[in-house]
């Protein structure tokens, strides 16, 4: 018996030194507004701290998305390592997304010996800007020949610096992109650069035609994800198997009390639980996180952690941090986050949740549809624009969020299906109608909410209710993609709608251009826009839908509007780069073709991996645990009917039982051949590898759980070695 008998709560104390608080946490009870972005060499801090024409240079760059002069990225990074060393950093690293979907970083030390015995710290504009790394390790997809082993990564000035601490360390992290020695991009940062570039001069060329009464100069992506997780036990967590390498369970019966109650979602948050997301709030504004929601989700030992909004680059940054800090600072606590889609079966998984919209960088959202929206004509083109976009590119953004560990939510009823559609709302949704008739002529109002009681305010109404079965929605003034997984990093779903809203806004300009000829008057201009709004609503309105996604009438509704439903990750996958992907990439040049087909390789490659990686741990976990307890069960069952019939009593509901353990155990030996004798391939190809394991091993995989978990109902407590989800699913 591995289990510890002093249960949860111990736990708690069992901290190590390395798992401590960092210090120069301030007072307790200190305000935000002291502590928030301490840790980042910020636009505030570089004002300070570096010569006026320097940084006034450096803030053109970075506004204008162009590269830096490298006469003044000496001055700046001497400025950066003299603000990092009064904080305590002794290294630096470049840290950076690669294709494994977590970040990478290595650290250097600022120390140079100074030839007189002594040291001096160094940190020149060459190391800030550029770093060169052996890039043999990181999945390329066939991108680079392992003997081209050179990578370099090279600063990102749009997302500023930021220093990570523990107890007995300060390292200056800072925002990198990362590339082979013939310049592809082998991280999933610059081709969302590239893809904020390409956006912003596809919405520059819309907000010109309608003449922007601003000074604007350039647009970007805002970005806010919501990140769900469960909480565990560490101890617990540790003692399974499959969650160590997994991060889910790969067998256990049900608890009595799942979430049928429906009592966790909002529910108060535990004392322990509300103290571990105190600690990470608090480092988080450090980094200049702007935290902002925190609640119970719908599942036991489920929350949900989500920040303000900001320009997609550094929210996909921030969404990086926030989902280390949930794993740094859970040891404190004795706490383990789990991030995977799908930890415990019959209970909800966790997603992401990526809000988008489009700001100018005077501050407006392009996306807010304004009062009287139906006149408001350079709203109805951006919105057009995505819905175009999600129309052509549905197959495209479904393998974006496709992975091993999605798959089992996608189309699940318990998160949007597998088929992309968007929802409006009844506003947006009745003017979309009136414009593909040709003459929007009114904006329908909600008018007022009534409560009933005089104590309580009118409260002014949604024209709409909101649809939590739609994977793309309309959400107020932003669009909320609910269809990713809650591991994924959110750069690449990012950069696929940053790149498809750019090719149908290059469209709709084109033809507004074409239409509106030199001069338009302003009733041309109308005429011109009503028409080509018109035509697009009519190619592309089977997008839309406002129902029930979780109705089972929608997939064949879905289905007769020639809607793509890609239900697994394979089938998604296959199609990532599609000749009509790889055109759209190419063509505003965000991602090569080889790129491209890179990361289809890489996405396939890391299926597989992790899909093998289950088998191997469950095959492992049943012969290994469930197994021994289920034969011992059998025994002492046996010795205990043998001592029962010794003094003439009978006991034949236990020699029924016996009969239906030795018959589990039997078929659980069976199954474990059959799972040993699928595990026995020679494959080596991605795709046909990957298609095997979904048709061949998965199956296998759910007869094994199936035996097991019936097992676990009928084995003694005691004998059972691995935690149930009755003791996980409980934070104490
Ligand atoms: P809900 O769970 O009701 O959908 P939340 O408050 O949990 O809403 O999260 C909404 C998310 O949408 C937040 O991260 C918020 O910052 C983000 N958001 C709001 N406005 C925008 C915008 N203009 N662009 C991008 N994201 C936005
Ligand atoms: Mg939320």
């Amino acid at each position: 018996m591995h289990r510890l008998s002093n249960g949860v709560g111990t736990t708690t104390n069992s901290t190590e030194p390395w798992d401590a608080a960092p210090p120069k946490q301030p007072a307790r009870g200190s305000h935000v507004q002291d502590e928030y972005a301490c840790d980042v060499f910020n636009e505030r801090e570089m004002q300070q701290r570096l010569p006026k024409n320097v940084f006034r240079s450096f803030m053109r760059t970075v506004q204008l998305g162009k590269s830096l002069p490298p006469e003044i990225a000496d001055v700046i990074a001497s400025a950066m390592k003299e603000w990092a060393v009064e904080n305590g950093a002794t290294h630096f690293t470049h840290w950076f997304q690669p294709l494994t979907g977590s970040t990478a970083e290595k650290h250097d030390s600022f120390m140079t010996p100074d030839n007189h015995g002594g040291v001096i710290c160094e940190f020149t504009g060459g190391m800030l800007v550029q770093g060169e790394s052996d890039a043999s390790s990181f999945p390329s997809g066939g991108l680079r020949a392992t003997f081209e082993a050179r990578g370099y990564t090279a600063w990102d000035a749009t997302s500023p610096v930021f220093l990570v601490r523990g107890p007995n360390h300060v390292t200056l992290c800072i925002p990198t992109a990362f590339v082979s020695w013939t310049g592809e991009a082998l991280d999933k940062k610059t081709p969302l650069l590239r893809s904020m570039d390409a956006l912003s001069q596809a919405a520059m060329r819309v907000l010109k035609l309608f003449g922007a009464d601003e000074p604007v100069s350039r647009v970007f992506a805002t970005v806010g994800a919501e990140q769900e997780y469960f909480l565990l036990d560490s101890d617990l967590f540790y003692q399974r198997p499959d969650l160590a390498n997994c991060a889910r369970t790969l067998i256990g019966a049900q608890p009595a009390k799942g979430q049928q109650l429906e009592d966790h979602y909002f529910g108060s948050i535990p004392p322990r639980v509300l103290a571990y997301m105190a600690d990470c709030e608090r480092e988080l504004y450090r980094l200049g996180v702007p935290i902002k929601t925190r609640h119970n989700e719908v599942a036991p030992c489920q929350f949900e952690i989500a920040p303000y909004f900001e320009n997609a680059n550094i929210a996909c940054d921030h969404q990086m941090l926030v989902m280390e800090t949930l794993r740094r600072v859970a040891p404190r606590f004795g706490l383990r986050p789990i991030l995977h889609e799908k930890p415990f079966a019959g209970i909800n998984g966790s997603g992401k949740h990526l809000n988008w919209s489009l700001s100018t960088d005077t501050g407006v959202n392009l996306l807010d549809p304004r009062e009287e929206t139906h006149t408001n004509m350079q709203f109805l083109v951006f919105l057009c624009a995505v819905i175009a976009a999600v129309d052509k590119h549905a197959v495209l953004l479904r393998a974006s969020v496709a992975s091993a560990g999605n798959d089992h939510r996608l189309g699940a009823n318990e998160a949007p299906p597998a088929i992309i559609s968007i929802f409006l709302g009844d506003m947006l949704m009745d003017i979309v109608e009136q414009l593909e008739a040709g003459d929007p002529r009114k904006t329908m109002k909600g008018g007022n909410l009534d409560l009933g009681a005089d104590s309580l305010p009118l409260i002014p109404r949604d024209t709409g209710d909101r649809n939590r079965t739609s994977p793309f929605a309309f959400t107020g003034n932003k669009f909320e993609f609910r269809a990713l997984g809650s591991t994924a990093a959110i750069s690449w779903p990012t950069t696929v709608l940053n790149t498809i809203v750019t090719e149908a806004l290059h469209e709709l300009a084109d033809q507004l251009d074409r239409g509106f000829g030199t001069n338009p008057t302003k009733e041309k201009q109308e005429q011109v826009v009503r028409s080509v709004l018109s035509a697009s609503i009519k190619a592309h309105k089977r997008v839309l839908f406002n129902g029930d996604g979780y109705d089972d009438a929608w997939q064949e509704e879905a289905a007769r509007r020639g809607l793509p439903n890609l239900r697994n990750s394979v089938d998604a996958l296959v199609e990532l780069n599609s000749p009509e992907s790889v055109e759209v990439f190419q063509t505003h040049k965000v991602l090569s073709k080889a790129e491209l087909d890179s990361r289809a390789t890489i996405l396939m490659q890391k299926y597989c991996k992790q899909m093998l990686i289950e088998a191997e741990t469950l095959r492992s976990v049943v012969r290994t645990r469930v197994l021994p307890s289920a034969l011992r069960h059998q025994t002492e069952s046996i010795e205990a009917l043998a001592a029962t019939e010794a003094v003439d009593l009978e006991l034949p509901e236990l020699r029924d039982e016996i009969e239906r353990l030795v018959e589990l155990n039997r078929a659980c030996h069976a199954q474990l051949a059959a799972l040993d004798k699928v595990l026995a391939h020679e494959l080596t190809d991605p795709i046909q590898l990957a298609k095997y394991i979904r048709d061949n091993i998965r199956p296998v995989m759910s007869d094994v759980r199936e035996v097991a978990d019936e097992l676990e109902g009928l084995v003694a407590a005691d004998l059972w070695t691995l935690p149930t989800y009755q003791e996980m699913l409980i934070v104490r």
